[in-house]
């Protein structure tokens, strides 16, 4: 059965979860493969609205098969209280449909107190963490200095273990930062509290998916944030810590060889960002305020408002082709409903010279946005479920947009509910 990835296009929260939440009717099998517990994917259904931090979205499906796999941030603090959420709300968790990654690092107590300490420390420098411990977390990793899963199964070796980190990153809690350090008993407890309840679940998902795929089941590959926010090809340093692209799939799911059948790139068709960094086509003031309340941009995870902007095109064409896109889903076309025109982020002026190319995150902040103005429909069209049912302007937006990112659009999402959606 063919596989798809499902990833960002721009800066994050272009509306994955709910194209995963629509799309795992058709998968056996959904996987986290990076990120940790920083994003939220939002998914509104029949059960309520949820907002998944690290969960999969198939979680809601009966059928689903969910995957945390090896390239994930394993919070178990965070999955623990999460799951405790959803089940809350009669969704049923066991480890039929939960399998944990053996391979998984776990992101540790003192690592949420040192993304906190740093960006204290950086004052008004400081990266826009959503101060989850991603970023200590991913450089113990790959200092080979955190606990993997599957010592959870072995407590005798992960004590002396857990002796030996805890040696070594006191030193810099309390040397470094001045800040208290951990006891033993205090990480022991932690582990007690969160990290045994999810060992249930712990297995090894590379067997699994290699079944999986050889018994001819699909899989879907959920990413979280998005191109612009990866750590090899977005606007580094403001990128999250892990690859968000869709080439680190199967790496960070447990099937190191498979091939993507299909990339399904999420775009909105407007831009927001959350935290620092360059991000050329911002609006401020009443323009930007008036966008934020229609699109209800603020962060899943943290509240925060987001920056908004119209839709640039130039990143977003770059995103396109940095996750390999065969098809694009445009989320959020009805909340441009309001604008009588519609501006859109064309190109940009970069050093006296107009480009279509996004530039090296050095000079990013240099560039001025070029702006072009569409006509708007000025109704509302989050009913439609009919291509040839939107108004001519939002037709005629959709196919600008397609033409100048040179990706054909697939889906228009027009409301968050799971069915509303056009497909072209
Ligand atoms: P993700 O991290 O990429 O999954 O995105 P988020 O969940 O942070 O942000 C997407 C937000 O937009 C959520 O609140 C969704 O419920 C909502 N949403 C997604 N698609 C649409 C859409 O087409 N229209 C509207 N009005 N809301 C949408």
């Amino acid at each position: 059965m063919p596989n798809c990835a499902i990833v960002g296009i721009n800066w994050g929260d272009e509306g994955k979860g709910r194209m995963v939440d629509l799309l795992t009717q058709h998968y056996d099998v959904v996987v986290r493969y990076q990120g940790g517990g920083n994003a939220g994917h939002t998914v509104v259904n029949e059960r309520g609205k949820f907002a998944l931090h690290l969960l999969p979205s198939g979680i809601f499906r009966e059928n689903t098969v969910n995957i945390l796999g090896n390239g994930v941030a394993l919070d178990c603090e965070s999955l623990w209280n999460e799951m405790q959420d959803v089940i809350a709300k009669g969704v049923s968790i066991t480890p039929d449909n939960l399998k944990i990654s053996d391979r998984a690092s776990l992101l540790l107590p003192w690592h949420r107190d040192l993304d906190g300490l740093e960006e204290a420390r950086l004052k008004d420098k400081k990266f826009g963490s959503t101060r989850q411990g991603i970023a200590p977390f991913y450089s113990d990793k790959y200092q080979k200095k955190t606990v993997l899963a599957a010592e959870l199964l072995y407590p005798e070796h992960l004590e002396a273990h857990l002796k030996d980190l805890l040696e070594w990153k006191n030193l810099t809690l309390t040397r470094v930062y001045g800040a208290e350090g951990y006891t033993l008993e205090q990480l022991l407890d932690w582990f007690h509290t969160y990290a045994d309840r999810i060992k249930p679940f712990i297995c090894d998902t590379g067997a699994y998916l290699r079944d999986a795929q050889a018994e001819g089941k699909s899989i879907l590959f959920e990413a979280q944030l998005g191109a612009l926010r990866d750590l090899d090809y977005g606007i580094y340093p403001y990128t999250t810590s892990s690859n968000a692209i869709a080439a680190y799939a199967p790496v960070g799911s447990g099937l190191p060889n498979a091939k993507l059948d299909e990339v399904i790139g999420v775009v909105k068709a407007y831009s927001s960002c959350v935290g620092e960094g360059p991000f050329t086509c911002e609006w401020f003031g009443e323009e930007a305020e008036k966008l934020r309340e229609a699109g209800g941009e603020y962060g899943a995870k943290t509240g925060r408002p987001r920056r908004v902007g119209p839709i640039d095109l130039v990143a977003t064409r770059y995103g396109v082709r940095t996750q390999g896109a065969t098809a694009v889903a445009l989320t959020k076309l009805d909340i441009l409903s309001y604008m009588d025109t519609i501006p859109v982020c064309a190109r940009y002026e970069l050093n006296g010279e107009i480009t279509d190319e996004f530039p090296n995150p050095v000079v990013l902040a240099d560039a001025k946005p070029i702006t072009e103005t569409l006509p708007g429909w000025g109704c509302d069209i989050s009913g439609i479920r009919r291509w040839e049912d939107l108004p001519a302007e939002a037709r005629a937006y959709v196919e600008y947009v397609e033409e100048k990112i040179g990706c054909h659009i697939r889906y228009v999402s027009v409301g968050p509910e799971r069915d509303s959606i056009i497909i072209r």
